[in-house]
Parts: C-alpha cells; sequence; structure tokens
C-alpha cells in the first residue's frame, strides 16, 4: 500500500495522478508484454517514449514551450517555471516537511497554496480585480491550479485599459505577488504598496525597452564586429584557420601562419567537396596545426573561426559522430611537445583563403607567399 500523503509534498500532483493510475507489477499478471496504443504501429524506442510520455495528448507537457518563451526576466521565467510544476515554496508544502504552520500569514485562517498567494489571498484578488476584465472573472477565479497556468499563458484577460495585457504581463503579476507575500513574511518591512499593479505595469514596460534596446545593441555590434588580427604573444606564431560549406556542398577551408610581426610564413586552401562548415573548420585546424609543426614552430595562438571546435577541442569529448576522426587527430597533434593556445577569433584572410580553394581544382593549395587576390585583405589586416 503506498502511503500518499508522504510522497505528496515531493511530487506534483500530476505525476501522482499518474502513479496513482497504475497498477504495480505482480507475478499474477503473467509475462510482460509489448502493448502499443495503435496496435498495428511498428515499435520504435522514440515512438513508445513519446507514447508513454503523452508528449502530445497532454496539454500540461506542452507548458513549458510557452513559459521558455515568456518575454519577462529570468528570474520571473524560473518562478513560473517551479509554479507550473508546483514547486513554490509554500507555507502548506514547508508544513507538509514538518516546519511552521501552513496558513496563509495575510489572512491567518487559510493555508496556503501556492494558488491562494497569487490569486485568492485578498491581496491578490485587489491586484486581479484592478487588471482582469470582469467578463473573464468567473473563468479567472474558479479554475484549479494547471488550469489557471494553462489559461494565462494562452489567453489574455486584460481589461481595456490594460492593452500590453500578455502572459508576460500575468507572469511578472504573478512573481511580484510573491515578492510581497515573501516581504511580509519574511521581511521586516509590512507596509505594501497601495497601487501594487501601477508597480508592476512599470516593471513591464521597463523591461519591454530594456529588450529593444538589448536588440538594437546586438545589432550594432554583429556590423562592427572586429575581425582583425590578434597579434599573438612575443615569441610565438598565430594560425588563422576558418572553414566554410554551402548546403554542404563546396565546403572549403584555409589558413595562414603569420609571425609576432604580421609576417607570412604560410598559407594554405584546400578543397573538401561536400561536408559540414563543422568539419570544414576542423579540417582548417588539422592542417595549420599539421604545417606549423612540419615547420619546427613551438608556440603557436591557434585562432579558429567557430566557436563550437573550440568548445570541442576544450574538453574530453569528441564532439559529432562526422568530425570525430579529425577530432582526435587533432587532439593528438595538441599532445605533442609544443606550447599551443586556442582561442575563437574570426580572421578575414584566412575567410579569403578558403575561398580560394573553390576556384582551384586540386586538393590543397599551400602559399609560401601572399596570394594576389588576398594581398589587399592581409596588409588591411594588419592596421
Ligand atoms: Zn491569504
Amino acid at each position: 500500500m503506498v502511503n500518499w500523503r508522504e510522497i505528496e509534498c515531493w511530487l506534483p500532483a500530476s505525476y501522482l495522478n499518474k502513479l496513482k493510475a497504475i497498477v504495480p507489477a505482480h507475478a499474477s499478471h503473467g509475462p510482460d508484454q509489448c502493448v502499443l496504443p495503435e496496435a498495428d504501429r511498428e515499435f520504435s524506442v522514440a515512438y513508445a517514449y513519446n507514447a508513454l510520455c503523452e508528449f502530445k495528448t497532454e496539454a500540461s507537457d506542452n507548458h513549458w514551450k510557452q513559459v521558455w518563451k515568456l518575454q519577462v526576466q529570468e528570474r520571473v521565467r524560473c518562478f513560473i517555471w517551479l509554479l507550473v510544476h508546483d514547486r513554490l515554496a509554500t507555507r502548506k508544502r514547508i508544513n507538509n516537511m514538518h516546519m511552521g504552520d501552513p496558513y496563509c500569514y495575510h489572512c491567518g485562517d487559510v493555508i496556503e497554496t501556492a494558488l491562494h498567494v497569487l490569486r485568492d489571498c485578498p491581496l491578490a484578488v485587489r491586484v486581479w480585480y484592478n487588471m482582469v476584465d470582469t467578463k473573464y472573472w468567473e473563468i479567472f477565479f474558479n479554475v484549479n491550479m494547471q488550469q489557471w497556468v494553462d489559461i494565462n499563458l494562452r489567453m489574455c484577460f486584460g481589461k481595456e485599459d490594460v492593452k500590453q495585457w500578455s502572459a508576460a504581463y500575468w507572469a511578472t503579476t504573478c512573481h511580484y505577488l510573491w515578492f510581497l507575500r515573501n516581504k511580509m513574511t519574511h521581511g521586516s518591512d509590512n507596509v505594501l504598496p497601495t497601487r501594487p499593479w501601477d508597480e508592476i505595469h512599470m516593471r513591464c514596460q521597463l523591461y519591454a525597452q530594456l529588450v529593444s534596446k538589448d536588440v538594437m545593441k546586438q545589432q550594432v555590434n554583429k556590423c562592427l564586429a572586429d575581425i582583425r588580427w590578434k597579434v599573438p604573444k612575443e615569441g610565438w606564431i598565430s594560425i588563422n584557420t576558418d572553414g566554410a560549406a554551402k548546403g554542404g556542398t563546396c565546403a572549403r577551408c584555409g589558413g595562414v601562419l603569420r609571425g609576432e610581426h604580421g609576417e607570412w610564413i604560410s598559407g594554405f586552401s584546400k578543397n573538401l567537396e561536400v561536408c559540414s562548415a563543422y568539419v570544414a573548420e576542423l579540417w582548417g585546424v588539422f592542417e595549420g596545426l599539421k604545417i606549423a609543426r612540419a615547420r619546427g614552430f613551438r608556440k603557436i595562438e591557434l585562432q579558429v573561426d567557430s566557436q563550437v571546435v573550440v568548445n570541442t577541442l576544450a574538453t574530453d569529448r569528441s564532439g559529432s559522430s562526422d568530425g570525430w576522426t579529425l577530432v582526435h587527430n587533432i587532439k593528438r597533434l595538441l599532445e605533442l611537445d609544443w606550447e599551443v593556445s586556442i582561442l575563437h577569433e574570426a580572421n578575414s584572410v584566412a575567410d579569403a583563403l578558403a575561398n580560394l580553394a573553390c576556384l582551384s581544382d586540386g586538393d590543397m593549395v599551400v602559399y609560401e607567399s601572399c596570394p594576389p587576390q588576398v594581398r589587399n585583405c592581409f596588409h588591411a589586416d594588419l592596421f
């Protein structure tokens, strides 16, 4: 016999409900057998997993998408995530863990659940009355917790003058009500704002403004991205590499080796025909390191135009299966007796050399001096 009271504070109600509906296994039930919701369907692990989790049929399982799409501060998003999973540390929950009493600090004799704090407590009711249109009150105040979250993530209940009402607005309000509840319960300051909805309104507006400014800033930064050559440390040489592929075809890579004063040591371009951009980037790194090693350089600053490649080389992981062999070969090279520091840095010369590969028929071309097609780019890179 399962003692549900003992475990109800540890698992969300939706999970408990699923557990309750499952008959515990017993020898008398006979041997195991494969059962699928659609009897004529062929078995696959993915299908069985989705069917078991009911990803497609249960609305609450789709909440996570809506929650992570909310245009709100990260802390608000995380708060709603906890709410959706019924994980808020309400007094009822804390009391279930044998700590404190379960009653609302504001009401005194009502058990404090998440729904009470965020909707039914007189303090919350006052806030919602000022925001939610009267024609929606019946549904808004009479559904259970899961339904309440669900309708608020999908629908708008704002009054006519609350034009900016959205799921984000609802989420910000919930978070603010929780903040007020914490202030009352734990803080020394028990003075509550007379018009909390003004504060909520201001928070929503401020966030919207910051987001639009941030987007603009990102766009400006993108335009001004500096891809000039980064000077290596004294006594070191630099290798800049780049790889590209358009739709998996015309894949190519290129790279340039330069001394600490920017002088040309060597360059290369390689036609790779068909592979992913990631594999092309790996090829650039591999060929660049091989040239540097063969020429006896032992202090290398490797500047790679791919954050993914930099990350893969910095960890023990081997990356995706299509680049696995290259990653292992590069890591073997890196383990030799030399110093190689790797950083993420885009470079226009490496990019131009990679593009030269598309013009050549051969496999790999090594340039002992700067090729004419890249000369302007090479000089511009130094200043
Ligand atoms: Zn209350």
